[in-house]
């Protein structure tokens, strides 16, 4: 039952491919998105065939200011390759503040943050092979890359030289639209973008997991870190809370580095071994070259050579918060003990897969707030303030 767009829809179509939207939703509105065929007739006059749009229901940020508000939108419907999961939690990254506020740039509205989803397998294609229905299932920061690349082959695909298609705000390679994310009640992803889940630890504390878990477990696995390492973790929030767990359970004698010492209590409670207050010049001075690595954080503007001065010969302080504005950074602070600053961005599939595997098989989970969707705007404001231990996380089921 093919169905024939006007020219209307038409227009709207082609001009919503150029700004990089999707207007899909409008093109199934007068038959169910279920069982209708669309050629559309693009302006190259080729014929584009959309089959089977699947209906979701989501919560949107129509532009930079305005609170979130409901968003019913399509997701493709599964492929072959696709597995077709009901979200049941989306832990709230502040990249999706980020994002919603269009500080980064390049948001696309309506935009549907979220990544960090977790949810119970609905439907799969023809040719998977990981997952079944029922299976848990998760999603985290990317859903797409070229799986071509050199990176890609490496299982780097976060470093895609082609560009990884990110799983809210990105180019969607498949629909032609833009990707929309985990505040929303089902998701369609190729299989090789998705992740098991145990069972085993409670669902809502995973999610945090699939950003923030990986996030700081990459760079502790990349550099090693160990027993026998003294690591220091700069900031305890939704990152830092899971560094200090993650790399106290590798072993190392970990320190958290804060500025407000009611802190202190929390750190030790996550796992820390020492505390030491950053705007005391005293303890500072006593940290002078201290620590094997530094985890940082901090996505605010912040001064990095205080916290170089504190690592010890050949030591390396690796940035995973990514403050808006450039810092300067003396080359006296590196030179002086042979010391590196470096960077770390999210994991491969294969590593978020072993991250939570570990998690799992450690009883490592990320501590949480669980809220409800309506309840978002004011999530992202104490954020803001750091009023949050340590992550909210959406239950999906009040959407
Ligand atoms: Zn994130
Ligand atoms: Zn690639």
């Amino acid at each position: 039952m093919p169905v024939f767009v006007n020219t209307v829809i038409q227009k709207n179509y082609t001009s919503g491919i150029e700004n990089n939207n999707t207007p899909i939703t409008i093109l199934t509105s007068s038959v169910s998105p279920q069982e209708v065929t669309l050629h559309i007739f693009l302006k190259t006059t080729t014929i584009k065939t959309i089959q089977k749009m699947s209906a979701t229901k989501g919560y949107a940020a129509y532009n930079a200011t305005d609170n979130l508000a409901p968003f019913d939108f399509n997701r493709r419907e599964v492929g072959p390759h696709d597995v077709q999961f009901e979200i049941l939690y989306c832990g709230v990254c502040h990249s999706d503040l980020h994002q919603v506020h269009n500080e980064w740039g390049g948001t696309v509205y309506p935009i549907v943050p979220g990544h960090e989803i977790v949810g119970k397998v609905t439907a799969v294609g023809a040719h998977v092979r990981k997952f079944a229905v029922g299976d848990l299932a998760g999603v985290g920061c990317l859903v797409d890359s070229c799986q071509e690349c050199d990176n890609c082959e490496k299982g780097l695909e976060q470093f895609c030289r082609n560009g990884f298609t990110g799983t809210y705000n990105g180019k969607d390679k498949i629909s032609g639209g833009v990707t929309y994310g985990g505040y929303s009640n089902q998701i369609v992803v190729d299989e090789k973008f998705v992740l098991k889940v145990s069972d085993k630890l409670p669902l809502a504390n995973v999610a945090p997991l699939l950003c923030a878990g990986i996030t700081t477990y990459s760079p502790l696995r990349h550099w090693k870190v160990g027993k026998g390492h003294k690591v220091a973790v700069v900031g305890l929030g939704g990152l830092g809370h899971m560094a200090v767990k993650l790399a106290a359970s590798f072993g190392a004698e970990v320190t958290m580095l804060s500025t407000s010492p009611g802190k202190e209590q929390d750190a030790r409670h996550l796992g820390a071994h020492h505390f030491a207050l950053t705007s005391n010049e005293e303890q500072v001075k006593e940290l002078t070259g201290k620590f094997d690595f530094i985890i940082d954080t901090v996505s605010a503007e912040h001064n990095y050579n205080v916290y170089l001065g504190m690592l010890n010969t050949d030591g390396v302080m690796i940035c995973v918060g990514a403050p808006p504005t450039p810092s300067l950074i003396s080359a006296f602070s590196l030179i002086g003990g042979r010391k590196s600053l470096a960077g770390s961005l999210i994991g491969g599939i294969a590593e978020t897969q072993e991250m939570l595997d570990y998690c799992a098989e450690h009883n490592i989970t990320s501590d949480v707030e669980v809220i409800e969707m309506a309840y978002i705007d004011e999530a992202y404001k104490r954020m803001l303030k750091g009023d949050v231990k340590y992550r909210f996380v959406i239950d999906m089921a009040t959407l």
